[in-house]
């Protein structure tokens, strides 16, 4: 079987050297087995992202040396394949509607001085719309009031049953997603969450070997859940480490000094930028010699 990676950046802001790590080892990976590489933008959240920056990542990507096959997916303009998946939960009911406030959640979890917290160190959500009986339900949606779709977490895990992941170098590790509560799955702002779209393309796209941050691992936990419940294939996971500046704290996509496009005006070649990002050797993958003319 091929391998097949991907590099998903969200079109926030410009690529820093922590994003040309996480692309080149996904391209590198996939590369050294001839071996596929894809290009997703996970444009989801229309408030914080921007085409521009879809286009420039692109252009960054290739200015670096990296190639993708195929067309680029665009998660935005796919929406109606997430709202299927969210209907094929919505029909077992393992999902309900949410119409609380933010505030409303804050205020809770205050009255409460044992609420429990998920692994963000934020109060897991107390599940006050989980315990609404259908009739008032169906009458906070017939007026219309704003909300977002949550997953029932306690059906969930029970109906997918114990759950792991394969780590490359690590072997199985085990999954706990019921540590992270009723999570979202379709804010009242975005159509569709992080975590289903993810597991949605990378099921659709043939992905076989994820590769992400290791700030990402403990979403991995979910991200098993979902492939459990809606059938979709079980990759293979390599979470890499995080590129870290001078200081030795992260780089921030913010951080104006680190983004590819500001060490290009200052006149940093894409071998040396490649070097800053954490691999000196170029383009050249574990078992090929660099292609010619990069
Ligand atoms: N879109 C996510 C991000 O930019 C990464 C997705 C993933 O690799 O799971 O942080």
């Amino acid at each position: 079987m091929i391998t097949t990676t991907r590099f998903a950046p969200s079109p926030t802001g410009l690529l820093h050297l922590g994003h040309a790590h996480a692309a080149l080892f996904a391209w590198r990976l996939a590369r050294a087995g001839s071996g596929r590489f894809l290009l997703r933008f996970e444009d989801i959240d229309p408030g914080r992202c921007r085409p521009e920056y879809a286009e420039a990542i692109a252009e960054d990507l290739a200015w670096l040396g990296i190639d993708w096959d195929g067309d680029v997916r665009v998660q935005s303009a796919n929406l109606p394949d997430y709202a299927a998946a969210l209907a094929c939960l919505s029909r077992r009911d393992l999902v309900y509607p949410c119409f609380c406030t933010r505030a409303d959640i804050a205020r809770e979890a205050a009255g409460s001085a044992s609420a429990p917290h998920g692994p963000d160190g934020a109060p897991l959500y107390p599940g006050t719309c989980r315990r609404h009986s259908a009739a008032c339900r169906a009458a906070l949606l017939a007026t219309g009031t704003p909300h977002a779709l949550r997953l029932d977490m306690a059906l969930a895990c029970a109906e997918a049953g114990p759950l792991s992941f394969h780590e490359r170098g690590e072997g199985r590790l085990h999954c706990d997603p019921a540590r992270f509560g009723d999570i979202i799955l379709a804010r009242k702002d975005a159509p569709a969450s992080y975590h289903l779209c993810v597991t949605h393309d990378d099921c659709l796209q043939g992905v076989n070997l994820v590769t992400r941050g290791v700030d990402l691992k403990p979403a991995t936990d979910v991200q098993r859940l979902l492939q459990v419940l809606l059938g979709w294939p079980e990759p293979e996971y390599a979470h890499h480490e995080l590129v870290c500046g001078p200081d030795g704290r992260r780089l921030a996509r913010r951080a104006p000094a680190a983004t590819l496009r500001d060490l290009r005006s200052r006149g940093v070649s894409p071998a040396e930028a490649r070097a800053m990002a954490g691999f000196p050797d170029g383009l050249r993958t574990p078992s090929s010699a660099p292609r010619a003319g990069r």
